[in-house]
């Protein structure tokens, strides 16, 4: 009989500026995904389901920028998404342009498991939604209106031009927190998963697309690497394909922590833009966990058997150094 692996959960609600009076609820939150994650996987459970359920927990919550707490779009609507990856099989779901699917990681699971696709968008996957029951809830609460006309705001009284975007975000970081939440696991089988969902950018424009549903770039996962769920400016995410980057260095042998390090690295020595704020989490197949961000802040959580409580910070090793 071969040996059983011991399970492990790293869990991520954003990286950015984390405010103090957000600061709190912002760690019970991954502390209950994380919780509910571990326990899965605890009982034997699969990591796929690990992951999806840490992330679901999180899209309830409203303390984050995923599901109920998604951000506005400059049209003041909700764009949500979310993706999957399941390591043993390298199946991966994902979709987008969600406007009140409850949890987004549910409908990307049944995008991965229920469909021959890969990626589903708009009214295409709300019809999927439909066909499987899944639960809506409308995101757009008196509270992110409230944060939507703080934010034009800031943005109008900077200069009504949308790249003037990254300046306004470093002189108001507080307005444009990325609070997008992620999952990566190991189960008892040695199988790895990872989880990410998100309201996306805040005042994004309609139909854009972060890289939290773009399998390489916000999510990957593979039981002959490590698996990996990004946060901050998908951007750059996209172009540097991030989640993958990190994966290839953790089959290159690298352990999870210093394979997100390099990443970061890369970030900083390759994206020039003012507003370059990034955050990785991951596990290796030895079940190593790595968490590094270039913002001052990333709200984080991890369980192992040794820890069996959730170990909740508001920074993990912050990177500021370049390849
Ligand atoms: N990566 C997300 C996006 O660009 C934002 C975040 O991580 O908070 O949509």
């Amino acid at each position: 009989m071969t040996e059983k692996q011991k399970p492990v959960i790293v869990v991520h609600g954003g990286a950015g500026t984390w405010q103090l009076e957000r600061s709190q609820p912002g760690l019970e939150g991954v502390k209950r995904a994380a919780k509910t994650g571990f326990d899965i996987l605890k009982n034997g459970g699969i990591a796929v389901d690990g992951v999806m359920e840490a992330v679901a927990v999180m899209e309830d919550e409203g303390a984050f920028n995923a599901g109920y707490g998604s951000s506005l779009n400059i049209e003041k609507s909700v764009e949500m998404e979310a993706s999957i990856m399941d390591g043993k099989t390298l199946q991966a779901g994902a979709a987008g342009l969600l406007r009140d699917i409850r949890n987004p990681v549910r409908l990307a699971r049944i995008v991965m498991e229920k469909t021959d696709h890969v990626f589903v968008v708009g009214q295409g996957a709300e019809k999927l939604a439909k066909m499987f029951s899944l639960e809506r809830r409308d995101p757009v609460t008196q509270l992110r209106l409230k944060y939507y006309e703080q934010q034009r705001k800031a943005l109008l009284d900077g200069k009504s031009e949308l790249p003037r975007l990254s300046s306004l975000i470093k002189s108001h970081p507080e307005l444009f927190e990325l609070e997008t939440v992620g999952a990566v696991a190991l189960d008892e089988n040695g199988n790895l998963a990872a989880a990410t969902s998100t309201g996306g950018f805040p005042l994004k424009l309609p139909g854009r697309i972060g890289d939290s549903p773009l399998i390489g770039c916000g999510t990957y996962a593979d039981n002959q690497a490590g698996a990996c769920s990004a946060t901050g400016v998908g951007e750059i995410a996209i172009r540097l394909v991030l989640a993958k980057t990190v994966c290839d260095h953790m089959y290159d042998g690298k352990a999870a922590q210093e394979a997100v390090e390099r990443a970061i690295r890369l970030v900083n020595s390759r994206i020039s833009a003012a507003y370059n704020s990034m955050g990785l989490i991951a596990i290796d197949v030895r079940g190593r966990i790595g968490a590094a961000h270039n913002s001052p802040n990333m709200c984080w959580v991890y369980i192992t058997p040794e820890t069996k409580e959730p170990v909740a910070s508001l920074t993990a090793r912050i990177v500021k150094e370049s390849l």
